[in-house]
């Protein structure tokens, strides 16, 4: 598959002989270069191989012992519920997907332990790859669905973009380079990468007809490559255009020693997956629908108004017509739709995938000491804002960063630790940050909020408990620093010593897993949290005349005494 077959690119033999004459022409004898025989016995015989179909015979690879992709285990089910934790929606697409990945690792399965029993019957198996064709629009989760299937299973997988591609390379190198890539991403694991997943996105741009998107002759070569690549093909680990690769496997094969590399990746067991929008096609089924030429119709004359219900319908037939060579299409038996996403869909994302964007805001603002929490009224207005995007998920991102983004600039290093994103916030966010600024305002010491963010950050490593000040508790803590003589970290250590036990206590009957503490909290420490765990207490619905002595609400809270420090009646004169 090199770019250009009538001046084939050198070997590392002719390189490293070139090399060796430069050395020797510019320095003379007193450096010298050697080009080592490698392991293969004499350079002469490692020249690269270009694709062929025939080296997937006898120098197939000797089977790994280790378990991996060969130990695959799944059923449909499983792969569908470990799917269910991150992709909202598109049922029908975990399903089918799961079904296919099941079906191409099980087989990869058998033929590994058929290789050792049979080696030719192994090699010569006939079996129809369940490479899929995705159609949906962007942003509804083609990509991570493949994404997090590739990671449960194990397998390294590689995303490319179809308009990408010419019929020559991909991106000003090879198309070949997707397959390299899985290696790579297999640490150079060769035979892992060839179990590898290859995504294809908006492989609608190299539909060749004329009447639809207009990459005729390029789209046909394009198809043809990739078609390639679906069948089984070997693919030189080094590109052979590139003289750094083949630098490289020179060097490689002077450093020797470890048994013969495999120098080339076969194509034979990854799976492709390609997808597009296919916008246009639904105008075809339609069309053929309504003729009712072709099966369908015939029964109903009914043809489904929404571009998914159309889209379900899709025949080959269909695709060819789109712009599809016939083979190319053939290649890829195991079609499904992706669903749009309402703003329903997206509020459902934002609340309980586990990729949540909301969970990365959290953790980012988590990150300057923010507690940062959604309410669902902004996740409502927020879901609605990025439907109209009609980018799918992605308009999520778009909303959220235009939205949140002064806040993330102001705020770290001000005294606010803790951010409630409502819909006033979104509707006004201007005017909110204004007035988050503007409580703020009184706390000026950033070391003393440098050295809060500590403590808390501390704390809450330690105790798994979450603890944060409103305004007027930062500005005394700053206060009561310059009184005591102490830095901000020894005060909050002496004032919140015990807080712990209490806060565990709390959290255990209420569930609440982070605290606001008010300036209450920092003149008075151990009369407010004990104050605070009574309150849980009759929050549990427990009263006085409860018979359960376990279950009784104290009185008071006894908190273990203290090592050091002032004690609070000392604290309450101050
Ligand atoms: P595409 O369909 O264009 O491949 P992606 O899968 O790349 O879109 O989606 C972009 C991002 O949007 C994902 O990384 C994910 O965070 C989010 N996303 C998209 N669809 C879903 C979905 N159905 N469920 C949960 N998150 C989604």
């Amino acid at each position: 598959m090199s770019k250009d077959d009538d001046n084939p690119p050198p070997t590392p033999d002719e390189i490293a002989r070139k090399l060796g004459d430069f050395m020797k022409a510019n320095f003379g004898d007193s450096v010298s270069f050697s080009a080592m025989p490698g392991p293969f016995g004499g350079s002469d015989e490692h020249d690269l191989r270009s694709d062929s179909n025939d080296s997937a015979g006898e120098d197939a690879p000797e089977p790994r012992n280790d378990g991996g992709i060969f130990e695959f285990d799944y059923h449909p089910r499983d792969i569908k519920a470990h799917l269910d934790r991150y992709v909202i929606r598109q049922d029908e697409a975990k399903k089918v997907l799961s079904i296919a990945v099941c079906d191409h690792y099980n087989h990869a399965k058998y033929l590994r332990r058929l290789m050792q029993e049979d080696a030719h019957k192994a090699r010569t198996l006939e079996f129809a790859k369940q490479n899929v064709i995705i159609v949906g629009p962007t942003g509804v989760g083609k990509t991570y669905l493949v994404k997090h299937i590739a990671e449960l299973i194990g397998v390294p997988f590689v995303k490319a973009d179809a308009t990408k591609f010419s019929e020559t390379g991909y991106v000003g190198a090879d198309v070949d380079d997707l397959v390299r890539e899985l290696v790579r991403k297999a640490d150079g694991d060769v035979e892992l990468a060839e179990y590898g997943i290859i995504y294809i996105d908006e492989i609608d741009k190299i539909a060749t007809s004329g009447s639809m998107i207009g990459r005729d002759v390029s789209g046909r070569g394009v198809q043809t490559t990739l078609l390639k690549l679906m069948e089984e093909t070997e693919v030189p680990l080094r590109n052979p255009s590139d003289i750094q690769s083949q630098m490289q496997a020179m060097f490689d094969m002077q450093r020797g020693g470890a048994g013969a590399p495999k120098d080339s990746i076969n194509t034979r067991h990854i799976l492709f997956i390609v997808s597009g929008a296919f916008s246009g096609l639904e105008k075809i089924i339609a069309q053929r629908m309504r003729a009712g030429s072709i099966g369908f119709a015939a029964e109903t004359r009914d043809v489904p108004s929404m571009d998914e219900e159309l889209f379900r319908h899709v025949e080959t037939h269909d695709y060819l017509e789109f712009g599809f060579e016939a083979e190319f299409i053939g290649r890829l038996p195991v079609r499904v739709v992706c669903e749009h996403l309402s703003a329903d869909d997206l509020m459902e994302i934002m609340k309980s995938s586990e990729g949540s964007l909301i969970r990365q805001y959290e953790q980012e603002f988590e990150a300057f000491g923010i507690r940062a929490k959604f309410e669902d009224d902004a996740l409502r207005i927020i879901a609605e804002r990025a439907a109209e995007e009609k980018t799918g998920a992605r308009g999520l991102m778009t909303v959220c960063e235009k939205m949140l983004r002064d806040f993330k600039f102001e705020l770290p290093g001000t005294s606010v630790t803790e951010l409630t994103i409502d819909a006033e916030l979104v509707e006004n966010p201007l005017k909110t940050l204004a007035r988050y600024l503007e409580k703020s305002a009184h706390v000026t010491d950033s070391k003393t909020m440098a050295e809060l963010a500590s403590f808390r950050r501390r704390f809450a490593e330690s105790h798994n408990v979450r603890m944060s000040f409103d305004n007027e508790a930062v500005a005394r803590i700053e206060e009561m620093s310059r009184e005591r003589n102490m830095s901000v970290m020894q005060l909050c250590e002496q004032l919140f010593a015990d807080y712990q036990f209490g806060l565990k206590l709390i959290q255990k009957n209420s569930g609440q897993e982070s605290f606001v503490l008010p300036v209450d909290a920092v003149e008075r420490p151990d009369r407010y949290l004990s104050g605070l765990v009574v309150k849980s207490y009759r929050d549990q619905g427990h009263t006085d005349d409860d018979d359960s002595t376990a279950n009784a609400v104290p009185e008071t809270i006894e908190l273990p005494p203290r090592a050091d420090g002032p004690s609070e009646s000392e604290g309450d004169k101050s």
